[in-house]
């Protein structure tokens, strides 16, 4: 996949990097740092849960990966009535935003229900009281309503619907696109409108989630939550929603919920019913700058080569576009030109997985490296290869390219400044 940021998208990262101390570390931190590194490298759609094929850019952090998803509904069903009064409000706030034509259609579909529906239209007519309204409109099923509201609405009845209709239409086309447009902003949106549902999924499945990276990188919790600290400590990770639970008061839940930042290593609450550590997850804002890097379609692996590259002060040019191909970096080294690939996998579930992928992205770069006349070129991997070293070496001689990892690519780059 090409897909690497084009030159001037890149120069403006590295600059960033540069004026940021805690970005710098990161990305020096990237050279000898084993967990940061696998961690970072693996694909979005890895390292970030999704829902729907989008992506919810956040990091999580998990006491335990073996979480009753039962017992977390349960417990977090509580607050959803408290949660949900706050999203009530928030969307009372956002319905100020809405395209005036929404707004009148409801209140169009609002009237035509009552004065179509004799229940309703009593309730407006005839005596009423608070408890004969909650009596009459709690039989209704609000999809049945609107179905019923829509099969009354008629545009022979009233042609001044079908402009009505034609601003309804290009209004609705405006909110998707600008959904399509950016879908990470519009689920931010959706997390910052409070809306709890959203955050309880995420929270019910965080603990797998986490547990399915540790396991692909055979990485144990501490290993894991050393990183987050890292992060933190660099203030790179900015808030959280958090949730403690009680899997130990399953007859009476306890649980607690927390909106500040609590650093990872402090994420030890006691029950206040029984006094035993209380388990949690917690859901990780991250860095705008840094989230951009890694929701990358290439990850974060282009931006860490370009930083490689600059400090060693190797000049290249990104996303190179000729007639026939894009080239991920061209480097102006000592010892001549390199082509460098950055290719961005999944993380192998098997051995004859990684051979067609070997094999697929080494003929690509072999018709790169001929298409350019270049005496040297490397793909260069986001995972680990330590493991494939037989299907390393023997590509590397069909095809006369080098393969390497992204552990490798500092050493390689600086054998390419030596003389
Ligand atoms: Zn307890």
């Amino acid at each position: 996949m090409n897909g690497s940021k084009n030159q001037m998208e890149l120069e403006h990262i590295l600059e960033e990097i540069e004026k940021r101390p805690e970005l710098a570390t990161i990305f020096n931190r990237l050279e000898d740092d084993t967990d940061l590194r696998a961690l970072f490298m693996l694909h979005p759609h890895e390292l970030f849960m999704s829902s729907d094929g989008l992506i919810i850019p956040y990091l999580l952090s998990v006491s335990n990966t073996d979480v009753d998803k039962s017992l977390v509904l349960s417990l977090t069903s509580d607050i959803d009535f408290a949660m949900f009064q706050k999203a009530y409000r928030t969307f009372l706030f956002q319905i100020k935003n809405l395209p005036r034509v929404f707004l009148d259609l409801f209140a169009y579909g609002a009237i035509i229900l009552a004065r179509t529906n004799e229940e309703i239209n009593d309730l407006i007519t005839g005596d009423f009281s608070f408890a004969k309204m909650r009596s009459v409109l709690g039989r209704f099923n609000i999809d049945e309503v609107w179905n019923e509201v829509g099969n009354k609405i008629n545009v022979d009845d009233d042609p001044s619907l079908l402009q009505v209709k034609k601003e309804y239409e290009a209004e609705a086309k405006n909110w998707e696109k600008r959904v399509k447009s950016n879908p990470m902003k519009f689920i931010e949106s959706l997390l910052d409108m409070q809306i709890p549902n959203i955050r309880i999924s995420i929270h019910e499945d965080a603990g797998s989630h986490v547990g399915s990276i540790l396991k692909k990188l055979e990485m144990n919790m501490e290993e894991y939550n050393r990183v987050l600290s890292h992060l933190y400590g660099l203030k790179l990770i900015k808030r959280q929603d958090s949730i403690f639970r009680c899997e130990n008061c399953i007859d009476d839940p306890q649980l607690l919920k927390s909106s500040s930042m609590i650093g990872p290593n402090r994420m030890t609450i006691k029950c206040p019913r029984c006094g035993q550590q209380m388990s949690y997850s917690a859901i990780l804002w991250i860095d705008e700058l840094l989230k951009d890097c890694l929701l990358n379609k290439d990850g974060l692996l282009s931006v860490a080569v370009a930083h490689i590259l600059k400090k060693r002060e190797i000049n290249f040019k990104s996303s190179v576009q000729d007639e026939k191909f894009e080239y991920d970096f061209i480097c102006e080294t000592k010892k001549g030109k390199v082509l460098a690939e950055c290719k961005v996998h999944r993380f192998p579930e098997s051995e004859r997985s990684i051979k067609g992928s070997i094999e697929q992205d080494l003929r690509q770069a072999s018709k790169h490296m001929q298409a350019l006349n270049l005496p040297s070129t490397v793909v260069i991997y986001n995972y680990d290869l330590e493991k494939y070293k037989d299907l390393v070496e023997t590509g590397t001689k069909k095809y006369g390219i080098d393969l390497i990892d992204i552990s490798e690519a500092p050493d390689y780059f600086t054998s390419f400044i030596k003389l």
